[in-house]
């Protein structure tokens, strides 16, 4: 097979190349077990979860009062809930978080070299609200986990809070109209109103390597960084680290963040890789507030949408962020009128051509960074830029460059091959380490009330899980489920989806609270008619194919299910988040009374 240059632009003939390279890399990759590849961090490996941030879990009271709103979650979704809810006077709003504080995964996630790669100023909910203007263009995890209890402190969050506290079932009092919400603290308390904000990376996982409770040496997830071991902070500094033999396994996001911190603390450092990430270029800066127009009302709002427009694909204007977010989904735009067909714009065509040149630049800039041409073309992603999380950084690939990191490439053995009591064996060679960092992320939708991680109970005690195990997922705009009364969910099904997630999540408050207030003002329950459910998953239903067969055909990770592809049904609303919250936006104009049913007579 004759390999395409990087930089010249795709021929069909090279498209055709290129087709047969990603099969040919997805293949070396996927493994049969599939999701059942990985190792929940509970039971024997629960110490994995512990939360490391807190010492000793403060003692409390069960507590059996009642409550407005219990919102499960109090990462940025329940945050945004309590605050929007706050904001239209709702009086006790009581969140419900495992962890020790507000911030959910910057709560949890502090390794070293932590930041978003989004731009700061459109992923920090509620800048215009708080009035807080970010300084860093990609902000450091600790900032955003500080505007996380900036925002919870401004809204009176505390007062009613729980942490280091997981609810452990819901269940509907029908003669009180009222959610009974139980924790694993011995809470019983009760809530008009619930709202669910479990989040859906949440639980960290392992690989279910061979040995791996053989290990002796030291080790942790990313999710929970020992700094008592290796010393420093999420700034760096980990001197614990000197001179120590260093492993780490996985180069996703959070690996591709971490290593060239842990490269500049270790002795020595081992990355094993199985997949290497899409690393673009990152372009951290400081920004003036006049640079983002943050010295304008509603800069913020402006701001976020516009990043929005782009990434979803739709026409903007102007690019406020430009960074390599939004340049690469403007090269679709750009390239569709060259490519037509019957006098129409062929979309597919281009898309491949857009997708091709993106990578092809990545992969390009991976042979200009990395001097050593084996290493390089290890780090060479072979896949379309969407199959994974996309990547940026301007330090990762030059870090492959120091004499003291060495990459383990383990695609040919489909990832590590077992770990022993002295390290880990890759390609049938067993690197002795003294220390262990798993970078191996995160199980999908684990803690939610569609996994069975929290029971609920509805009207006649039926279950959630049950009925959708039954019936499929059945939601109107993913918010609400017949049979569920004034419960209110927030997640990506049958909802919409995007990259700034922390943008869907505020939409998706706003809505939430606005059928609060709707509920409250025509005192009645939020509920949906099972026909306005068949109307919503039959829009739902129109899209689901298209991400199927891409998927299908991508690397294995999470986003594919390990390379099962997708699950079938209507998942997602298909036609993109600009346009579902201009839906969202007129029907509260227009018709939120339609999800409102009388209250049980008993409780009028
Ligand atoms: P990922 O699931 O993306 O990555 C896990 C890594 O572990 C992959 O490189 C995977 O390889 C590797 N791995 C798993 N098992 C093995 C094995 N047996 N042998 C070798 N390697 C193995 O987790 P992350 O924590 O990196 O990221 C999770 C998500 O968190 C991201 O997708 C993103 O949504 C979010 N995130 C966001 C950030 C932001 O700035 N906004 C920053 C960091 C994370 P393979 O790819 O082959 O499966």
């Amino acid at each position: 097979m004759t390999l395409p240059q990087c930089d010249t632009p795709p021929t069909p003939q090279r498209t055709a190349d290129l087709r047969e390279r990603y099969r040919i890399e997805r293949e070396r990759r996927v493994r049969p077990e599939g999701p059942g590849q990985y190792r929940p961090t509970s039971a024997e490996f629960g110490y994995f979860a512990a939360d490391p941030y807190i010492g000793a879990v403060p003692e409390r009271e069960p507590l059996h009062d009642t409550v407005d709103v219990a919102v499960v979650g109090g990462g940025f979704g329940g945050i945004l809930a309590g605050a929007r809810l706050r904001r239209q006077g709702v009086a006790r709003v009581r969140v419900v978080e495992k962890g020790g504080d507000f911030g959910g995964t910057w709560y949890w996630n502090r390794y070293p070299g932590i930041h978003c790669d989004i731009e700061s100023h459109v992923y920090l909910p509620m800048l215009d609200e708080t009035g807080y203007v970010p300084e860093w263009k990609y902000a450091p995890g600790e900032e955003i986990r500080r505007h996380a209890v900036r925002i919870a402190e401004q809204f009176g969050l505390y007062e009613d809070a729980l942490f280091s506290t997981a609810v452990t079932s819901l269940a509907w009092d029908e003669a009180a109209q009222q959610w009974v919400v139980a924790t694993d603290r011995g809470d019983e308390f009760r809530a008009t109103y619930v709202i669910t904000a479990t989040g859906t990376l949440t639980e960290p996982k392992l690989p279910g390597i061979p040995g791996i409770e053989e290990y002796r040496g030291h080790t942790f997830h990313t999710s929970r960084w020992d700094y008592g071991y290796t010393g420093g902070s999420p700034e760096g500094g980990m001197t614990g680290l000197a001179g120590k033999r260093v492993g780490v396994i996985g180069t996703g996001a959070t690996g591709v963040q971490v290593i060239p911190m842990l490269a500049e603390g270790a002795g020595h450092l081992y990355v094993f890789q199985r997949t290497p990430s899409s690393v673009d270029v990152r372009g951290q800066r400081r920004m003036t507030p006049q640079e983002a127009g943050a010295d304008r009302g509603g800069w913020a709002a402006e701001r976020r949408e516009n990043f929005l427009r782009i990434v979803s694909g739709e026409h903007a204007e102007q690019d406020l962020v430009a960074d390599r977010w939004t340049e690469s989904a403007a090269l679709l735009e750009k390239l569709l009128p060259s490519f037509r067909r019957d006098g129409e714009p062929d979309f597919e065509v281009a898309y491949e051509a857009a997708d091709h040149t993106t990578m092809n630049a990545i992969r390009d800039r991976v042979a200009a960074e990395v001097t050593d041409p084996a290493t390089a073309a290890a780090l060479q992603p072979w896949y379309r830029y969407a199959c994974k999380r996309p990547t940026f950084s301007d330090r990762y690939l030059p870090t492959f460059n120091r004499d003291d990191v060495t990459l383990v490439d383990t695609a040919d053995s489909h990832g590590i091959e077992r770990m022993t009591a002295r390290g880990v064996v890759a390609g049938g060679v067993e690197y002795e380490l003294d220390c262990l960092v798993f970078a191996t992320g995160f199980s999908v939708g684990v803690s939610g009330i569609t996994s069975g991680g929290l029971p609920v109970i509805g009207r006649d005690g039926v279950r959630l899980l049950d009925a959708r195990a039954q019936h499929g997922p059945r939601t109107l705009h993913g918010f609400t489920s017949n049979g569920f009364p004034n419960l209110i969910q927030m997640g990506s099904m049958q909802n919409a989806s995007s990259v700034n997630f922390t943008h869907i999540l505020d939409e998706q408050a706003v809505h939430a609270a606005a059928l609060v207030g709707a509920a409250e003002e025509h005192c009645a329950v939020v509920e949906p008619t099972r026909e306005a459910e068949d109307t919503w998953i039959g829009i739902c239903a129109q899209g689901a194919p298209d991400h199927e067969w891409f998927h299908a055909g991508c690397t294995p990770g999470y986003y594919n299910r390990e390379g099962r592809g997708r699950p079938n049904g209507p998942l997602a609303y298909p036609h993109g988040a600009v346009a579902f919250h201009d839906l969202l936006r007129r029907w509260r104009e227009e018709n939120i009374t339609e999800v409102l049913q009388a209250k049980a007579s008993a409780s009028v």
